[in-house]
């Protein structure tokens, strides 16, 4: 096992790491920016190393830096978090270049899937359904206008190498095609240095269903379920829950053993999350995502597993601490993610924190790195805090929400919190009747 990892990420993911390296007996190394001297990251682990000034290019994402920083440490391994280097194959290389460890899967691995055009050639062949549309790259706007009446309007233009819900264009019509495809095109270009587009069926009323997998690197993988996304502002999740209120066990059985085939196939190593639409009880695959993602915490706290750790122990090379028939679903949990925004127009409110109050209690987990007197810096994601709860069935984690969310102060700035009361009222929250487009709307109807 490691001695000492390194984490090139700041904020409640930094601290995530950090736990579950002390629970572990492994030193830790925090990595941070000017800005984030006082950040509890650096305060929580073993040793911390300045990386470079506040803008996230010249420290976060700068690889020469974070290298020196192992180096200097002595750090055997590397865990990216989420966001940043999370999802870098050319950062994994060199990681592996310097005789160092990336707590993640390979640079192969990450470069199939950050394109979205392979990612979905090989789910296909891997036998995993994908929704209809253009399959490879569509060059010219003759041959969009031919998909569009092949494929039958709406259709969505996506950048194949998009993410964050940027370079995504719904054409409704063909007379919408011309605008939503030099739109995507030139989002792809300016977001993510490639123009190259490919077109897929609109599904006009479907749930985001991500399907969580873990494989050891060896051929042997299994999945934890799924987690329902579908409350979504601007293609980001605010508020997700497992098992998703849609999906029976004989559902979930199915469509995880096709996730968990398909990723032992290609020997895939550590967590990963395979992204599908569900309309009509179909499944569409849209993504995966090479990294741990935000929101696992709901999946540890259903399956009673820490993912972290498994995390670690599979890039040190050891097995895995489950087999498929150890994983049962145990109660419903629910995060809400609270960012530092401020209500109607989700504006990012950085700032003080002059006084802060975790909610606790019975099943109620709080993932936050901030504190009283904290300074919010404006360089970064506006993520502030997570709140997971955990109860035996959903009604019950619904009002277990309801009581955690009333007991979190965070003055000073402005949070999404109240939102999450609003939705708490909701009947269709409350029943689970939703979709990916269902808070859109409400926000449309309600601010
Ligand atoms: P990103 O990498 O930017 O997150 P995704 O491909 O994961 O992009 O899509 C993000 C979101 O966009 C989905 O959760 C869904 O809300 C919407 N979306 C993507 N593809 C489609 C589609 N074919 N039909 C309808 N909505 C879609």
């Amino acid at each position: 096992m490691f001695k000492k990892i390194l984490i090139a990420n700041r904020g409640e993911i930094a601290l995530r790491v950090i736990r579950a390296a002390r629970e572990m007996g492994i030193q830790s190394v925090a990595v941070h920016s000017t800005a984030d001297s006082d950040a509890m990251h650096v305060r929580m682990a073993d040793e911390a190393v300045c990386i470079g000034p506040p803008s996230g290019t010249e420290s976060y994402l700068s690889i020469p830096a974070i290298i020196s920083a192992c180096e200097i440490s002595g750090a055997e391994a590397i865990h990216p978090g989420y966001g940043f280097l999370s999802e870098n194959a050319g950062f994994v290389q060199i990681i592996e270049d310097h005789g160092l460890k990336f707590i993640g899967p390979t640079a192969e691995h990450i470069r199939v899937m950050g394109d979205k055009i392979t990612a979905i050639e090989t789910m296909k062949k891997l036998g995993v359904p994908c929704v209809p549309g253009s399959g490879g790259g569509v060059q010219t706007l003759e041959d969009a206008y031919k998909f569009g009446d092949e494929i039958g309007y709406p259709v969505i233009i996506k950048a194949t190498a998009g993410g964050g819900g940027k370079g995504m264009k719904v054409a409704g019509s063909r007379e919408e095609m011309k605008s939503a495809f030099q739109t995507a095109r030139a989002e792809g270009k300016a977001n993510f240095g490639n123009d190259e587009v490919y077109i897929e069926k609109y599904l006009t009323t479907p749930r985001h269903i991500e399907i969580q997998v873990f494989g050891d690197g060896k051929g042997r993988a299994v999945h934890l379920g799924e987690r329902d996304c579908s409350l979504q502002r601007r293609h980001q999740k605010v508020f997700e829950e497992a098992p998703g209120p849609a999906i029976d066990a004989e559902t979930r059985a199915r469509i995880g053993k096709i996730c968990a085939d398909a990723v032992a196939d290609i020997d895939y190593a550590g967590a990963g999350t395979i992204e599908f639409l569900y309309e009509n009880g179909e499944f569409y695959f849209i993504e995966m995502n090479t990294r741990l993602q935000v929101e696992h915490p709901v999946t540890e706290a259903i399956f009673g597993v820490d993912l972290v750790r498994e995390q670690i122990k599979v890039a040190a090379g050891e097995d895995m601490s489950f087999q498929q028939e150890d994983l049962q679903v145990n109660g419903h949990a629910i995060e809400v993610r609270i960012n530092a925004e401020k209500l109607p127009n989700f504006t990012p409110c950085p700032g003080k924190i002059t006084q802060y109050h975790a909610p606790g209690g019975l099943g109620v987990r709080m993932d936050s790195a901030l504190y009283d007197g904290y300074s919010i810096p404006p360089y970064y994601d506006s993520l502030v805090g997570k709140l997971i709860v955990h109860a035996p069935d959903r009604p019950a984690a619904l009002a277990r929400l309801h009581r955690a969310l009333g007991e979190l102060i965070v003055d000073g700035i402005d949070t999404t919190t109240p939102l999450f009361h609003a939705l708490l009222a909701e009947e269709d929250v409350q029943t689970g009747n939703y979709n990916i487009h269902w808070l859109e709307k409400w926000l449309e109807e309600n601010t």
